[in-house]
């Protein structure tokens, strides 16, 4: 059985922990360095990024999150965790910082205020490719993807879920469904392969 992390500085934190336990896992929230010693994969949730990475700044987490990452530790990064593990951002708040090490650059907010939120059916491919029904709240898109970084999903030709290695990040907020299939492929394919 895999632990997994769920930052829990602020957003969906208990919809993660509920989802990756319904999946199997150990799950638990990180709100320090020992908690975060503990983790086999860590998910950073949806939310609003740049209060997190302030957040994590505060809690003296935001070094050892970007260290971790760099040694390779499987990441999950969901909406707001998608842009926090990006290495670029447009659109960002003056000063607004990531944990990076996912070489794309996203877009904030890039689908616009008269969409904020909405719903679409996904094709998301891996090893077992699977139709995916995916909720968007003010989501980021990627915009440019480095040549290691493999696209997984899109809506419209903008990429909504991407893989380099050990991280693994959609715009979209898999938690909010009863569907486990997002969480089980990042415990399968990501943490565990
Ligand atoms: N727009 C938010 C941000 O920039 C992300 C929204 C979300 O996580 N649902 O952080």
């Amino acid at each position: 059985m895999s632990s997994i992390g769920v930052l829990a500085l602020q957003g969906d934190v208990s919809e993660h922990l509920r989802a990756l336990a319904e999946c199997g896992a150990r799950a638990f929230g990180v709100k320090n360095r020992e908690d975060l010693e503990k983790c086999d994969g860590l998910v950073i949730p949806g939310g609003e990024s740049t209060t997190i990475s302030k957040l994590a700044r505060t809690f003296e987490l935001f070094e050892p999150i970007r260290n971790k990452i760099k040694e390779g530790q499987p990441v999950y990064g969901s909406c707001a965790g998608m842009i926090l593990i990006a290495d670029r951002v447009n659109d960002a708040m003056a000063g607004q910082e990531t944990f990076g090490g996912l070489d794309v650059t996203v877009r904030r907010n890039a689908f616009g205020r008269q969409v904020d939120s909405f719903e679409s059916d996904l094709e998301f491919s891996s090893a077992k490719p699977f139709t995916f029904h995916a909720v968007f709240i003010r989501a980021p898109w990627v915009e440019e993807v480095g040549k290691d970084v493999s696209i997984l999903a899109s809506v419209d030709g903008h990429p909504v879920a991407v893989r380099q290695g050990n991280l693994f990040a959609t715009a979209f907020h898999p938690e909010l469904t009863s569907d486990g299939r997002i969480h089980k492929y990042f415990l399968e394919e990501v943490v565990k392969g």
